[in-house]
């Protein structure tokens, strides 16, 4: 149950993007999620009730959590070429050996923030 942390992380993110100077209800939060983030294996309604809660008395909050995944990036050394992993997979797609991960990019990204001024 760490979903809250998380998602507290995620709210103190979206507080410092938004400043002090917006005015407006935050109506959506946009988060990119590399394919291979352990994020996407919890559950997603789950994952908005945690964001509620994170987001009480916040700026963020009644914002409504969405999520869109975004390939990462992988090697895989038997083909040795550059490979994008869309999904939770294992294996390259093509040889179906265990691929490395790449790139060290954080693993969630804010996309967008959603204002109705
Ligand atoms: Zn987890
Ligand atoms: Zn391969």
């Amino acid at each position: 149950m760490h979903e809250l942390h998380l998602m507290a992380q995620v709210v103190k993110a979206v507080e410092t993007k938004l400043g002090e100077t917006v005015d407006g209800k935050l109506s959506a939060v946009r988060l990119k999620v590399s394919a291979l983030s352990h994020l996407l294996a919890h559950d997603q309604s789950a994952l908005q009730t945690a964001f509620m809660l994170a987001a009480g008395g916040t700026k963020a909050e009644g914002a409504t959590l969405e999520l869109i995944s975004v390939p990462s990036d992988a090697w895989c050394p038997q083909c040795r070429r550059d490979i994008s992993v869309t999904q939770s997979e294992e294996a390259c797609s093509v040889c179906g050996g265990p691929f490395v991960v790449g790139s060290i990019e954080p693993e969630v990204v804010i996309h967008e923030l959603v204002v109705n001024r």
